[in-house]
Protein backbone atom coordinates (compact mmCIF):
# COMPACT_ATOMS: atom_id res chain seq x y z
CA UNK A 1 0.00 0.00 0.00
CA UNK A 2 0.98 3.44 -0.78
CA UNK A 3 -0.50 6.72 0.26
CA UNK A 4 -1.25 7.26 -3.38
CA UNK A 5 -2.89 4.20 -3.68
CA UNK A 6 -4.95 4.19 -0.54
CA UNK A 7 -6.47 7.91 -1.78
CA UNK A 8 -6.96 6.77 -5.45
CA UNK A 9 -9.07 3.48 -3.77
CA UNK A 10 -10.82 5.99 -1.56
CA UNK A 11 -11.88 8.07 -4.50
CA UNK A 12 -12.87 5.00 -7.01
CA UNK A 13 -12.61 1.72 -6.59
CA UNK A 14 -12.65 0.27 -9.68
CA UNK A 15 -10.57 2.97 -11.47
CA UNK A 16 -7.72 1.77 -8.94
CA UNK A 17 -8.54 -1.91 -9.48
CA UNK A 18 -8.56 -1.45 -13.19
CA UNK A 19 -4.94 0.04 -13.08
CA UNK A 20 -3.63 -2.64 -10.41
CA UNK A 21 -4.28 -5.36 -13.05
CA UNK A 22 -2.17 -3.47 -15.58
CA UNK A 23 -5.30 -3.03 -17.44
CA UNK A 24 -5.33 0.47 -17.68
CA UNK A 25 -3.10 3.45 -17.14
CA UNK A 26 -4.22 6.92 -16.47
CA UNK A 27 -2.37 9.71 -18.92
CA UNK A 28 0.04 11.35 -17.07
CA UNK A 29 -1.86 14.71 -16.41
CA UNK A 30 -0.08 18.41 -16.94
CA UNK A 31 -0.35 18.91 -13.67
CA UNK A 32 1.46 15.78 -12.69
CA UNK A 33 4.37 16.47 -15.16
CA UNK A 34 4.46 20.19 -13.68
CA UNK A 35 4.74 18.62 -10.24
CA UNK A 36 7.60 15.98 -10.99
CA UNK A 37 9.43 18.65 -12.56
CA UNK A 38 9.37 20.98 -9.47
CA UNK A 39 10.45 18.10 -7.71
CA UNK A 40 13.06 16.99 -9.22
CA UNK A 41 14.63 20.65 -9.17
CA UNK A 42 15.51 19.85 -5.56
CA UNK A 43 15.80 16.44 -5.82
CA UNK A 44 19.22 16.67 -8.17
CA UNK A 45 20.42 17.90 -11.13
CA UNK A 46 20.90 14.18 -12.52
CA UNK A 47 16.73 13.93 -11.98
CA UNK A 48 16.05 17.08 -13.22
CA UNK A 49 17.74 16.72 -16.28
CA UNK A 50 15.94 13.08 -16.78
CA UNK A 51 12.15 14.76 -16.22
CA UNK A 52 13.37 17.55 -18.88
CA UNK A 53 14.34 14.37 -21.36
CA UNK A 54 11.87 12.35 -20.55
CA UNK A 55 8.67 15.05 -21.23
CA UNK A 56 11.37 17.13 -23.79
CA UNK A 57 7.64 17.24 -26.24
CA UNK A 58 5.30 18.74 -23.05
CA UNK A 59 7.81 20.64 -21.52
CA UNK A 60 9.17 22.17 -25.06
CA UNK A 61 7.96 24.62 -27.98
CA UNK A 62 9.03 23.57 -31.07
CA UNK A 63 10.42 26.93 -32.13
CA UNK A 64 12.25 26.98 -28.96
CA UNK A 65 11.46 28.36 -25.27
CA UNK A 66 9.23 26.48 -22.75
CA UNK A 67 5.17 26.05 -22.52
CA UNK A 68 4.13 28.85 -20.06
CA UNK A 69 2.97 26.39 -17.43
CA UNK A 70 6.73 25.45 -17.36
CA UNK A 71 7.81 28.73 -17.46
CA UNK A 72 6.01 29.06 -14.42
CA UNK A 73 6.94 25.97 -12.84
CA UNK A 74 10.58 27.72 -13.20
CA UNK A 75 9.18 30.89 -11.67
CA UNK A 76 7.95 28.85 -8.34
CA UNK A 77 11.55 26.45 -8.30
CA UNK A 78 13.38 29.92 -8.48
CA UNK A 79 10.91 31.22 -5.53
CA UNK A 80 11.55 28.40 -3.48
CA UNK A 81 15.41 28.66 -3.82
CA UNK A 82 15.92 32.28 -3.18
CA UNK A 83 13.77 32.05 0.26
CA UNK A 84 16.09 30.94 3.58
CA UNK A 85 13.53 29.15 5.19
CA UNK A 86 11.84 27.35 2.52
CA UNK A 87 15.42 25.88 2.06
CA UNK A 88 16.16 25.17 5.44
CA UNK A 89 12.73 23.09 5.95
CA UNK A 90 13.78 20.74 2.81
CA UNK A 91 17.19 20.70 3.46
CA UNK A 92 17.86 16.90 4.26
CA UNK A 93 18.17 13.94 2.39
CA UNK A 94 16.03 13.79 -1.15
CA UNK A 95 13.80 11.07 -1.91
CA UNK A 96 14.03 8.60 0.71
CA UNK A 97 12.39 5.35 0.64
CA UNK A 98 11.00 3.29 3.86
CA UNK A 99 8.87 0.66 4.35
CA UNK A 100 6.26 -0.77 7.72
CA UNK A 101 3.21 -2.25 8.51
CA UNK A 102 0.19 -0.42 9.18
CA UNK A 103 -3.52 -1.63 9.93
CA UNK A 104 -1.85 -5.33 8.89
CA UNK A 105 -0.52 -3.78 5.41
CA UNK A 106 2.76 -3.08 4.31
CA UNK A 107 3.36 0.40 3.02
CA UNK A 108 5.73 2.21 1.45
CA UNK A 109 6.63 5.73 1.34
CA UNK A 110 9.03 8.13 -0.74
CA UNK A 111 9.45 11.09 1.18
CA UNK A 112 10.79 14.27 -0.62
CA UNK A 113 13.43 15.25 1.90
CA UNK A 114 14.53 14.18 5.32
CA UNK A 115 16.91 15.40 7.92
CA UNK A 116 17.89 12.83 10.87
CA UNK A 117 19.72 14.80 12.46
CA UNK A 118 17.15 17.97 12.91
CA UNK A 119 14.44 14.87 13.37
CA UNK A 120 11.72 16.07 10.48
CA UNK A 121 10.62 15.54 7.03
CA UNK A 122 9.58 18.25 4.28
CA UNK A 123 7.33 17.61 1.41
CA UNK A 124 6.85 20.06 -1.58
CA UNK A 125 3.25 20.85 -2.55
CA UNK A 126 2.36 23.26 -5.88
CA UNK A 127 -1.20 24.51 -5.44
CA UNK A 128 -3.59 27.38 -7.27
CA UNK A 129 -3.38 29.31 -4.31
CA UNK A 130 -2.85 29.52 -0.83
CA UNK A 131 -6.09 30.46 0.89
CA UNK A 132 -8.02 28.96 -1.40
CA UNK A 133 -11.33 27.07 0.08
CA UNK A 134 -12.86 23.87 -0.67
CA UNK A 135 -15.79 21.95 -0.04
CA UNK A 136 -14.50 18.53 2.10
CA UNK A 137 -16.75 15.44 2.35
CA UNK A 138 -14.23 13.51 4.39
CA UNK A 139 -13.91 16.28 6.94
CA UNK A 140 -17.74 17.90 6.62
CA UNK A 141 -16.78 21.19 5.68
CA UNK A 142 -14.62 23.58 3.67
CA UNK A 143 -10.93 23.27 4.02
CA UNK A 144 -7.66 24.34 2.71
CA UNK A 145 -5.86 22.63 -0.12
CA UNK A 146 -3.20 20.35 2.33
CA UNK A 147 -6.90 18.92 3.44
CA UNK A 148 -8.60 18.44 0.13
CA UNK A 149 -5.64 16.65 -1.18
CA UNK A 150 -5.66 14.49 1.92
CA UNK A 151 -1.56 15.80 2.46
CA UNK A 152 -2.56 15.74 5.98
CA UNK A 153 -2.94 11.94 6.21
CA UNK A 154 0.09 11.53 4.22
CA UNK A 155 1.92 12.93 6.32
CA UNK A 156 0.20 11.41 9.37
CA UNK A 157 1.14 7.85 7.34
CA UNK A 158 4.65 8.86 6.99
CA UNK A 159 5.25 9.81 10.36
CA UNK A 160 4.18 6.49 11.74
CA UNK A 161 6.36 4.52 8.92
CA UNK A 162 9.66 7.01 9.84
CA UNK A 163 9.04 6.02 13.42
CA UNK A 164 8.84 2.35 12.94
CA UNK A 165 12.16 2.67 11.05
CA UNK A 166 14.25 5.12 13.75
CA UNK A 167 12.13 4.83 15.98
CA UNK A 168 10.94 8.50 17.08
CA UNK A 169 8.93 10.79 15.60
CA UNK A 170 9.45 12.90 12.99
CA UNK A 171 8.17 16.18 12.63
CA UNK A 172 6.69 16.91 9.02
CA UNK A 173 6.54 20.49 7.43
CA UNK A 174 5.23 20.92 3.58
CA UNK A 175 6.94 24.03 1.77
CA UNK A 176 3.57 24.77 -0.53
CA UNK A 177 4.50 27.49 -3.66
CA UNK A 178 1.69 28.51 -5.79
CA UNK A 179 0.95 28.98 -9.74
CA UNK A 180 0.29 32.35 -9.33
CA UNK A 181 2.48 34.55 -10.98
CA UNK A 182 4.46 35.93 -8.88
CA UNK A 183 4.08 32.50 -6.92
CA UNK A 184 3.53 32.87 -2.94
CA UNK A 185 4.71 30.65 -0.42
CA UNK A 186 5.00 28.99 2.71
CA UNK A 187 6.51 26.75 5.03
CA UNK A 188 3.42 24.81 6.65
CA UNK A 189 3.39 23.07 9.95
CA UNK A 190 0.83 20.66 11.89
CA UNK A 191 -0.82 20.63 14.95
CA UNK A 192 -0.35 17.06 16.03
CA UNK A 193 -3.40 16.07 17.40
CA UNK A 194 -4.66 16.22 13.39
CA UNK A 195 -2.85 13.04 13.01
CA UNK A 196 -4.60 11.18 15.22
CA UNK A 197 -8.20 11.94 13.18
CA UNK A 198 -6.20 10.22 9.96
CA UNK A 199 -4.67 7.32 12.17
CA UNK A 200 -8.77 6.34 12.95
CA UNK A 201 -9.45 7.27 9.22
CA UNK A 202 -6.92 4.91 8.04
CA UNK A 203 -7.83 1.96 9.98
CA UNK A 204 -11.87 2.63 9.39
CA UNK A 205 -10.98 2.48 5.49
CA UNK A 206 -8.35 0.02 5.56
CA UNK A 207 -10.37 -3.47 5.72
CA UNK A 208 -12.58 -2.58 2.79
CA UNK A 209 -9.45 -2.02 0.78
CA UNK A 210 -8.08 -4.84 1.76
CA UNK A 211 -10.99 -6.91 1.18
CA UNK A 212 -11.29 -5.14 -2.68
CA UNK A 213 -7.96 -5.62 -3.41
CA UNK A 214 -7.88 -9.21 -2.30
CA UNK A 215 -10.59 -9.45 -4.81
CA UNK A 216 -13.15 -10.70 -1.76
CA UNK A 217 -15.39 -7.74 -2.75
CA UNK A 218 -16.14 -6.00 -5.88
CA UNK A 219 -14.56 -2.36 -6.37
CA UNK A 220 -17.41 0.12 -7.25
CA UNK A 221 -17.56 2.75 -9.86
CA UNK A 222 -17.27 6.34 -8.63
CA UNK A 223 -18.78 7.46 -12.09
CA UNK A 224 -17.10 10.43 -12.12
CA UNK A 225 -13.40 9.61 -12.62
CA UNK A 226 -12.11 9.16 -16.11
CA UNK A 227 -11.96 5.44 -16.46
CA UNK A 228 -16.14 5.39 -15.06
CA UNK A 229 -16.92 8.10 -17.78
CA UNK A 230 -15.07 5.76 -20.28
CA UNK A 231 -16.70 2.47 -19.38
CA UNK A 232 -20.22 4.07 -18.53
CA UNK A 233 -23.37 2.72 -19.95
CA UNK A 234 -26.68 4.55 -18.61
CA UNK A 235 -29.11 1.80 -17.36
CA UNK A 236 -31.32 4.29 -15.60
CA UNK A 237 -32.30 8.12 -15.38
CA UNK A 238 -31.45 10.50 -11.77
CA UNK A 239 -33.08 12.71 -9.67
CA UNK A 240 -31.37 16.10 -10.20
CA UNK A 241 -31.33 16.15 -6.51
CA UNK A 242 -28.59 13.02 -6.62
CA UNK A 243 -26.49 15.16 -8.63
CA UNK A 244 -24.46 16.90 -6.02
ZN1 LIG B 1 -14.41 5.97 -11.16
Amino acid sequence: MSVSQFKSFIACEARTMYELKGQYKAPDSQALIVGSYVHSAFESPEAFAEVEEKYSDTIYKKRGGKYADFEQADRMIETIKNDRLAMIALDGEPEQMYTGNLYGIDWKIKVDSINHGKRRFSDLKTTQDLHKRYWSDKYGKFTSFVEAWDYVFQMAIYREIIKQNTGEYYTPYIVAVTKENPPNKSVLEFDPSRFDFELEYAEFKIERIKSVKSEGEKPERCEKCDFCRRTKQLSNVIEIGDLI
